[in-house]
C-alpha cells in the first residue's frame, strides 16, 4: 500500500466514524418580537437531518432530530414564557432521536433554514420562525376526542432546496395497507352472505407479503377482525410514519351488474353522485361508535379539506393515476377508474393517501372472482407496480 491509498483509507475511516457518531445539540434559544412573530434557534455541533412538523388542540410545534443527544444543561434550563411559545420539553423518539415540543400559544406558520459555522467556530444553527397563522382556528365544537391530531403544516420537504435542511431519511419507504371495515362493522354484505370486512382483510395481508418482498416496510392497520375508526386509522397511518395509506374496501349497488375496479383520493366536492353515496357509505364506519353525524359532516366538508395539504394531494392523485394505469392491464375497471369524494380515512395531512374499491360485492360474478386468491394477487402485484413506480416518480 503506498502512502497515498494509506492516507485516503485513514481519512475514510474517519469519515465514517464521524458521520456514525451523535449530533450534539448544545443550545435552544427562544425570542419574541413586538409584530407576534417568534423564533427557535438550536445549536449543533453538525447539520441536522431534522423533522419539523406542528399540531393542534393543543398548539405545539415538535422539533424530532434522529441521531442527537440534546445536552444536559440544555436539558435543564429554564425556558422563560414568551408570546409565541409557553413551554419547552424535551423528550426522545425512538433509540436515537432527540425529541423537542414547544408549546404555542397560538397556532404558526413555520418556517426554518439551517445555518453553517461561520463566527461561532463550529456550530450549526437551525433557525425556525414562526409566524402567527393568518387563518383563524375553526372554533367550531367538535368534541375533544375527535379532533384531528394528525400533524399539520409539514413544510420540511419544501424548505430543504432553500435551506439545505435534509429531510429525516428513513432506510425502507413505510406502505401502510388498511383493510376496511372490521369488527362490528362488516362493510358491504354479498348476496351470498359474506362480508367486505372480510375480504379486505385477506386482502390486505396478501399485500403485504408482496410489497415485503419487494423492499417496502408494511404496516397493517388491523390484522384481525377487529372495529377500528376512521380516525384511528389515519393516527395509526402517523404513528408508522407512513410514506403511503391504502385503504382496501370492495363496493356495492343496488345495480348487481354494476362491476369494476376503482380508485379514490379526497376532494371535497364529489366527481359524481356516485362517488359522494359511496363516501357517506364508507365514511358510516364511525357511526357506530355513536359519534354525531353532524359534527362528523362538518369535519369532513370543511377541516377535511384544509387539512390536506395540496402537495399531498397531488402526490395522492399521482398514485391513484398510476394504479388505474397498472389495473387496466389486469382487470375490468369502472368507467373514469380514478374518482374523488370526501372520505374520511383519506384525511391525512401529510400521507398520500388512496382508496381502493376492488370492485363490488353486489356482482355475483365479480364477488366470485374477489373471492379468488389467485385474482386478488393479480390486484395486488398491479398496485406493488403502482407503488414503485409512485416511489420512482417522486424520488426520495
Ligand atoms: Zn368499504
Amino acid at each position: 500500500m503506498n502512502i497515498k491509498t494509506f492516507v485516503f483509507w485513514v481519512l475514510s475511516f474517519i469519515f465514517v466514524a464521524c458521520s456514525a457518531m451523535a449530533t450534539t445539540i448544545s443550545d435552544v434559544r427562544l425570542s419574541a418580537f413586538s409584530n407576534g412573530t417568534g423564533r427557535i434557534v438550536v445549536e449543533s455541533d453538525a447539520k441536522l437531518n431534522s423533522k419539523i412538523f406542528t399540531l393542534q388542540n393543543p398548539n405545539r410545534l415538535v422539533l424530532d432530530m434522529p441521531k442527537s443527544v440534546i445536552k444536559s444543561h440544555v436539558r435543564r434550563k429554564e425556558f422563560k414564557k414568551n408570546t409565541v411559545v409557553s413551554k419547552v420539553r424535551f423528550g426522545k423518539q425512538g433509540s436515537d432521536t432527540a425529541r423537542v415540543v414547544f408549546d404555542l400559544s397560538r397556532t404558526v406558520e413555520e418556517s426554518h433554514f439551517m445555518l453553517p459555522p461561520e463566527a461561532k467556530k463550529g456550530i450549526w444553527r437551525l433557525v425556525i420562525d414562526l409566524k402567527p397563522n393568518s387563518k383563524p382556528v375553526e372554533k367550531k365544537a367538535i368534541p375533544q376526542s375527535v379532533k384531528p391530531t394528525t400533524p399539520k403544516a409539514t413544510t420540511v420537504k419544501k424548505q430543504e432546496s432553500t435551506s439545505g435542511l435534509l429531510p429525516f431519511s428513513k432506510s425502507k419507504k413505510v406502505v401502510m395497507l388498511d383493510a376496511g371495515h372490521g369488527g362490528q362493522d362488516p362493510g358491504a354484505i354479498s348476496k351470498a352472505g359474506r362480508y367486505e370486512k372480510d375480504l379486505t382483510l385477506k386482502m390486505a395481508k396478501e399485500t403485504k407479503k408482496l410489497l415485503e418482498n419487494a423492499g417496502y416496510k408494511v404496516v397493517l392497520s388491523r390484522d384481525r377482525d377487529i372495529f377500528i375508526s376512521l380516525r384511528g386509522r389515519v393516527k395509526k397511518a402517523h404513528e408508522a410514519k407512513a410514506d403511503l395509506f391504502i385503504s382496501i374496501h370492495a363496493d356495492s349497488a343496488k345495480n348487481t351488474s354494476a362491476r369494476g375496479l376503482s380508485i379514490y383520493t379526497i376532494s371535497e366536492k364529489a366527481s359524481d353522485k356516485e362517488a359522494a353515496a359511496l363516501a357517506e357509505r364508507e365514511n358510516k364506519s364511525d357511526i357506530l361508535l355513536g359519534m354525531d353525524l353532524d359534527d362528523y359532516q362538518q369535519e369532513v366538508s370543511s377541516v377535511l379539506i384544509d387539512l390536506a395539504k395540496q402537495d399531498t394531494m397531488k402526490e395522492s392523485r399521482r398514485y391513484a393515476d398510476l394504479v388505474v394505469k397498472e389495473m387496466q392491464r389486469t382487470v375490468q375497471l369502472l368507467p373514469n377508474a380514478h374518482r374523488f369524494a370526501g372520505f374520511a380515512v383519506l384525511k391525512s395531512p401529510n400521507i398520500p393517501s388512496v382508496l381502493l374499491e376492488m370492485g363490488y360485492m353486489s356482482n355475483k360474478k365479480e364477488e366470485r372472482e374477489m373471492q379468488k386468491s389467485s385474482y386478488r394477487k393479480k390486484l395486488g402485484q398491479a398496485l406493488v407496480r403502482a407503488v414503485n413506480a409512485y416511489f420512482k416518480e417522486v424520488g426520495n
